[in-house]
């Protein structure tokens, strides 16, 4: 059971907190169509899914204006079943994922933004690079023959904590990478978009310097796993 009616009530809740520069990306993983539909009825175009499949089928039921985030961790083999549409995906954490990404975005004579995703938690259990796997990447000589990706910001994931202090170092040491970064600017590297921030943490993040945030629950309400 899900309370569409609250949808739009807690999008413009969220919206009325946001500053200007920050982009809110719906994240609707596990939630019907039905409900998608309600946010998109709301205003709201940007939305966030963290499987291939639930997001391909999602993308051909519902309007053509939307933009998908793919928010997820990504499998090289099913790149292709999002390379048509796709608008940004967040989660790329190794060069092998951006040549494929090149591979399948030329294949549509696309050119897909991707966000490299940072390790900042101190859960194993999330992906993302280490400092020294974004320097690798960032100075890799192959990075300019890759026409058909464009490297636009840094994503991360903080460690599931109350701890406030922990949530912020986590964060500013996502911010501090990103200044690192983005004066190396070249056709296909340019950090403009910073994504960090869920539910929970989103304010804090927007604190340490997000420029886009992935609100789930806050938005569509808690996910309920063992009904899907
Ligand atoms: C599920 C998810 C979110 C949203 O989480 P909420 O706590 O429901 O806001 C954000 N980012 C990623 C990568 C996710 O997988």
């Amino acid at each position: 059971m899900s309370f569409n009616m609250s949808i739009k009530k807690n999008l413009s809740n969220i919206k009325s907190y946001l500053p200007e520069h920050v982009t809110l990306v719906a994240v609707s993983k596990t939630k019907p169509v039905s409900d998608l539909m309600e946010a998109y009825n709301s205003g709201q175009r940007i939305f966030g899914e963290n499987k291939i499949q639930e997001m391909v089928e999602k993308q051909e039921l519902m309007p053509k204006d939307i933009e998908w985030h793919m928010i997820g961790h990504v499998q090289r083999n099913k790149v292709k079943y999002m390379a048509s549409f796709v608008s940004l995906i967040h989660g790329v954490d190794n060069f092998k994922l951006l040549k494929e990404i090149n591979k399948q975005a030329l294949k549509h004579d696309r050119v897909i933004n991707c966000l490299l995703q940072l390790k900042i938690a101190e859960e194993d259990s999330k992906f993302g690079l280490s400092s020294k796997g974004i320097a690798e990447i960032i100075q890799s000589s192959e990075l300019e023959d890759l026409k058909n990706i464009k490297i636009t910001g840094l994503m991360g994931m903080a460690t599931f904590t109350d701890n406030k202090e922990q949530l912020r170092s986590e964060f500013s040491y996502l911010k501090e990478m990103f200044d690192l970064y983005k004066n190396d600017i070249s056709d296909n590297f340019k950090l403009e978009t910073l994504s960090m921030g869920m539910s929970g943490d989103y304010q804090l993040a927007i604190a340490c310097g997000s420029t886009m945030v992935r609100v789930g629950s806050s938005i569509f309400g808690a996910r309920n796993y063992s009904s899907q």
